[in-house]
């Protein structure tokens, strides 16, 4: 197997933030937090403050481009 000559990497643009979407692992809840940028994501502590939920499956997306030769 030879090493792949390109990366996946995050975007370097300043506009590609990254965004949270979560949503609550607590038995049959069916909480789901709407996507925010992560630095704004607060949806879980709000949720976990209002119910004592503490599990959530939290999904991070962004922008990616491949470098590297060809
Ligand atoms: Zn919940």
């Amino acid at each position: 197997m030879t090493t792949p000559v390109h990366r996946l990497r995050k975007h370097p643009g300043a506009e590609c933030e990254v965004t949270v979407t979560a949503r609550c692992m607590d038995g049959g809840c069916t909480w789901e937090a709407e996507p925010e940028p992560a630095d704004r994501a607060v949806g879980c502590e709000w949720h976990a403050a209002a119910t004592g939920h503490r599990t959530f499956a939290v999904c991070l997306e962004y922008i990616a481009v491949v470098t590297g030769e060809g």
